[in-house]
């Protein structure tokens, strides 16, 4: 049977990724061919009327890859490299994501090719507005469950919400994720991709039986997910000696002031660390990357560590934060020097897993505590690492294929169960 391929490397390496776990698992052909394809890929057109008057028309995406286990899971992203295939990696790789983490959802991602720190925040309302009125016919607490995604966040999810339930006069808080607390979000949201995150890292330390306090680690992106992760992993001990984002890497041998990073970010309009190495008394240097320690968690985009740059990482452990942050190649000169690696879709999951709190709490018109979220997203998170852990060293496979085979296993199951409609 012919197998999917791609120009696209983020597809590409998802694709090769899926097929070699399948292969492995003897996973039957006519399941290789249904999992390796998206159930809906929607293309919109987006004609926004920026500040000077001009009409600008942008391209925006939702993928939908997966429903086998429930709506279709995943965020909204604006970024510059966003297209269809894109998207569709992204997909697939929540499908994965959702599985693995026991929640009942499939997979979806969606995005807007636009330049998101180059637009006004009228500008980028109307984009998200014209979006969200564009895919709202394949929004529904049953059918498919945005969130923020890179370069978006609770402001965005309000206007798409706001959008939506003005187009059908009514009130659907769960057809998204992501909302503020004051909004029918949820304590902890925020913060859950981040402190699952961190919560991966401090679980692989303890099966490598290593000591927080003995740790250091370099955190790239500044975001929501790398500044949280570095938060978590500095309130357990861990030495975070290096942070970064668009502005620069940053480096202290003794250990970076995690509060006083935040500070400047919550006091820059842009959320940027400009001017950190200053008021955080510490050097800039050329790639947190390749920073002198011992873990490193990539949080900030895909394809970073890649053949130009995996052999210069002097960590040992790496904790994909981002979405598919080491190429296939990187993969390779990584595994080849002994670099152990815990996968995206495991390690950054507590993002979707405290969206299925957010969600479930829409459903039943309740409001959990911080503390309840906090406890249950990491006693989960300890729970799957451990799962994934225990089934790399005894299939003696890396953690990635343990994981993927895991969650394409259940989902297989499932679309087995079900059949194909008519
Ligand atoms: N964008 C996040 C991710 O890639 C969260 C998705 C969600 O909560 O639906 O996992």
């Amino acid at each position: 049977m012919q197998r999917r391929n791609s120009q696209n490397v983020l597809l590409s390496t998802a694709l090769n990724e899926f097929y070699g776990a399948a292969d492995e698992m003897g996973l039957s052909e006519k399941l290789v061919s249904i999992l390796s394809h998206s159930e809906r890929r929607v293309h919109v057109s987006l004609p926004v009327e920026m500040d000077d008057g001009s009409v600008q028309v942008f391209d925006g995406y939702r993928v939908q890859h997966s429903t086998a286990l429930g709506p279709s899971k995943g965020g909204i992203r604006y970024d510059l490299g966003v297209d269809m295939d894109e998207c569709e990696a992204l997909a697939m790789l929540m499908t994965w994501k959702c599985s693995l983490a026991g929640i009942p959802y499939g997979g979806g991602k969606g995005g807007i090719c636009c330049d998101p720190l180059n637009m006004s925040k009228r500008e980028k309302e109307r984009l998200t507005r014209t979006y969200g009125a564009r895919i709202e016919p394949l929004l529904g607490r049953w059918n498919d469950v945005p969130a923020p995604d890179m370069n978006s966040g609770s402001q965005e999810m309000v206007w798409i919400l706001d959008t939506v339930c003005k187009m059908r006069g009514k009130l659907e808080p769960a057809i998204l994720t992501g909302k503020p607390v004051t909004y029918w979000g949820s304590f902890g949201r925020n913060e859950a991709t981040g402190r699952g995150v961190a919560t991966c890292g401090l679980e692989f330390m303890k099966a490598l039986n290593k000591h927080p306090d003995t740790v250091t680690a370099a955190v790239q992106g500044f975001g929501n997910v790398g500044s949280y992760t570095a938060k978590v992993l500095n309130e357990a001990g861990v030495k975070v000696v290096a942070i970064s984002d668009i502005t620069g890497s940053y480096y202290s041998p003794g250990g970076i002031d995690i509060r006083k990073a935040f500070e400047v970010i919550h006091n820059n309009p842009k959320k940027l660390l400009t001017g950190f190495e200053q008021i955080g008394n510490c050097e800039k240097i050329d790639d947190v990357l390749f920073a002198d320690c011992e873990f490193l968690f990539p949080c900030a985009r895909d394809g970073v560590i890649n053949y130009d740059t995996a052999g210069k990482i002097k960590a040992r452990y790496i904790v994909e934060g981002a979405n598919g942050p080491v190429t296939p190649e990187g993969d390779k000169i990584l595994d080849e020097s002994g670099v152990v690696i815990v996968p995206d879709f495991l390690a950054n999951s507590g993002g979707v897993i405290g969206s299925y709190f957010e969600w479930a709490q829409n459903l039943q018109g309740e409001f959990w505590s911080e503390e309840e979220y906090n406890n249950k997203l990491i006693k989960i998170m300890k729970n799957n690492f451990r799962l994934v852990w225990d089934y790399a060293e005894a299939k003696h496979v890396k953690m990635r294929r343990a994981a993927t085979m895991a969650a394409i296993q259940k989902v297989a199951d499932v679309v087995e169960m079900r059949g194909i409609f008519l």
